[in-house]
């Protein structure tokens, strides 16, 4: 257990971990469990933001040992098109790694979340994806432990996924399989290669942030230029549209290219990431009525 740790995170802004734990099995994660039940469960850190103070309490990285773990059933000369192949990874696994490696072996299902930096625990809880695909439609079981320490497993039709949440909760996500198709490798190679390309065309993927800030809002009401009552729509183009494109607090802004992401300079503090996320909020709501939801994670000490 390592004392005072920095937590690594995409923005890499803010404080660190007053205690920080790599288990590298189940039972060494029940003993975290024993030390604080409350514990935080950190991923690869892509949808997280901390504040300076840091936090209290321990954090759990689970990205070593058995929770890293990928078991890719060996390739099926002449296996038919189109069977399903379970694929079984540690929550720890890194998502855009475990992308490339099942396309190249010809399995069909993730190649739509290219270039989506995630742990398989952190993808699965945000049930991360976009216009092409979520995890959750690959999803068949997902194995994980309470806060109580009881290990579980959860089938597909038990989880509550929707747009960018999974009902997981307060679960310590430990792993899950996947249910792929076997397909033709050159086929998925070429879907990735137009997910990576529109991604990188459409967002400014090299520059320090957590994806998008905002999940997209689900009209009450119609809004006159934006759109009609029930319907989604993009986050980015709300806030593009709210003027807020370009605007800055300290070393946070508003991206040029993608409104809803919100780069950092290294210098900046997660108190004025905080501080735009708020001023963003603040002149949607009054321009056009809309509230927005966070899709960034924000940990903070207790009483903080
Ligand atoms: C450049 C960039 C582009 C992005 N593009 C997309 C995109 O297209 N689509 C999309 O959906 N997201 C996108 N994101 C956001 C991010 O990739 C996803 O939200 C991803 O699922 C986060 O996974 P993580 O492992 O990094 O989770 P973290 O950021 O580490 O954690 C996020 C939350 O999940 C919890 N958590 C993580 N692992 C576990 C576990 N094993 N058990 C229980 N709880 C856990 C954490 O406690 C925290 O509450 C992007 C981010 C960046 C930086």
């Amino acid at each position: 257990m390592q004392r005072d740790a920095p937590i690594p995170t995409w923005f890499g802004v803010g404080g660190g971990a007053d205690a920080l734990a790599s288990p590298r099995s189940e039972e060494e994660l029940l003993a975290c469990l024993d030390l604080d039940p409350a514990c935080r469960v950190l991923g690869d850190g892509a949808n997280l933001l901390v504040h300076d103070a840091g936090v209290s309490g321990l954090v759990v990285s689970l990205g070593q040992g058995e929770f890293s773990a990928v078991d890719v059933p060996p390739a099926g000369g002449g296996k038919p098109h189109g069977e399903v192949v379970v694929v079984r990874a540690g929550a720890g696994v890194n998502l855009p790694r475990l992308v490339v490696e099942t396309v190249r072996q010809g399995l069909g299902g993730l190649e739509g979340l290219g270039g989506i930096p995630a742990s398989v625990g952190g993808a699965l809880v945000m049930n991360a994806g976009g216009s092409f695909g979520q995890i959750a439609d690959v999803v068949g079981r997902v194995f994980g432990v309470t806060r109580g320490g009881e290990r579980v497993t959860l089938e597909r039709g038990e989880i509550a996924f929707g747009y960018r949440c999974s009902g997981l909760g307060d679960l310590l996500v430990t792993g899950c399989e996947l249910e792929l198709r076997r397909g033709y490798p050159e086929t998925l190679r070429d879907r990735l290669k137009e997910v990576m390309s529109y991604k990188k065309s459409t967002q400014p993927m090299g520059e320090k942030s957590a994806g998008c800030c905002f999940k997209n809002p689900t009209l009450e009401r119609a809004v006159a230029g934006i759109g009609e009552a029930g319907q989604r729509v993009s986050a980015g183009m709300v806030i593009d549209r709210a003027g807020c494109k370009g605007l800055t607090v300290g070393g946070a802004t508003v991206s040029e290219r993608h409104a809803n992401f919100f780069p950092v300079r290294s210098d900046a503090l997660a108190s004025e990431v905080i501080e735009l996320m708020e001023e963003v909020e603040r002149r949607v709501l009054d321009r056009f009525g809309i509230v927005l939801e966070r899709e960034v994670v924000v940990w903070r000490r207790d009483g903080v």
